[in-house]
């Protein structure tokens, strides 16, 4: 660029964001209008502009005391020492399965571990489990219902004496400022063949389908804003997250969608109805609105 950049240019260079996942200044808001959201051409959504850490943080500590939605202000209660066996915890497990077969147990890290329950069950299937936690009181509560050993700080400045056999990002990459770093520092710590899983939401599904019908509605905006939570940043396929994953080192393994449990939400009866609909339509169509990775480091 000469030095004869118009104030216009630069108007439009710093509006259009690079897209995380391909690189693209193609971006377009996702609901035609600037509510902040915005759809690259390869189906990467995301938030724009960012909050600051502090926002971030802030946002995380709120959520984890219950206070940033009504509707999951119970959730995480129900995971701590007398954990029910529904399907969250038939899928903990089966995660810790398919992690153990594929590098044959050693050190797990789990970043973001919501109740420490996870970590338990990893300890339980073998592994040695370190948890790595942003917020203190997270960190502190899991400690005390599961004795489970947690760091307290950011994934990215964690340091480990050896090298990992497999982490977990369950729910953590679309909360962070920037994913790629994430699972960049998850390469950097895995051993060569260690594996790594990480979940999401699943943009690609009849879930938020709805939330982008409703989005657009005059009066219903405020429906959608269950999907499109105020403290997640990015909205993966799973043809986005599996190419992230692979550009940052790794070999995808597995690429699966899944359901959520319905169970975790206190929503009113008519939204439930409306969601069970939606999530039973998604498992018939294939567009479930979830996604998981798993993956070997390269
Ligand atoms: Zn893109």
């Amino acid at each position: 660029m000469g030095g004869v950049e118009t104030a216009e240019a630069r108007t439009c260079a710093s509006d259009v964001a690079e897209c995380l996942v391909c690189g693209a200044r193609e971006s377009r808001p996702l609901h035609g209008k600037t509510d902040g959201l915005w759809v690259c051409r390869c189906g990467l959504v995301f938030v724009h502009p960012l909050p600051t850490a502090a926002e971030i943080s802030a946002r995380e500590d709120d959520a984890f005391h219950g206070g940033l939605i009504d509707e999951t202000a119970e959730m995480f209660t129900a995971y701590y020492r007398n954990y029910p066996e529904d399907p969250v915890v038939q899928g903990f497990r089966a995660t810790v399965q398919r992690l153990h077969q594929l590098v044959g147990g050693g050190t797990l890290v789990d970043v973001g571990i919501g109740t420490g329950l996870l970590l338990h069950l990893a300890e339980k299937a073998g592994f040695r489990a370190i948890g790595c936690e942003i917020a203190a009181d997270a960190a502190a509560r899991a400690h005390e219902e599961f004795g489970v050993e947690v760091r307290v700080g950011d994934f990215l400045e964690e340091r480990f004496d050896e090298p990992v056999d497999a982490i977990t990002m369950a729910d953590v990459v679309e909360h962070t400022r920037n994913p790629r770093r994430f699972l960049e520092q998850a390469a950097s710590v895995l051993r060569p063949g260690g594996a790594l899983f990480v979940a999401v939401p699943n943009h690609r599904s009849t879930l938020y389908w709805a939330a982008d019908v409703l989005a657009r509605l005059p009066g219903l905006k405020g429906q959608a804003q269950r999907l499109y939570v105020p403290n997640h940043y990015w909205y993966f396929t799973p043809k986005t997250l599996a190419r992230l994953v692979a550009e940052c080192g790794f070999e995808v393994r597995e690429v699966r969608r899944e359901s959520p449990y319905l169970g975790r939400y206190a929503f009113s009866l008519p939204v439930k109805l409306g969601l069970a609909t939606l999530i039973t339509l998604g498992r018939w169509a294939g567009l479930e609105a979830r996604v998981e990775v798993y993956a070997v480091r390269r």
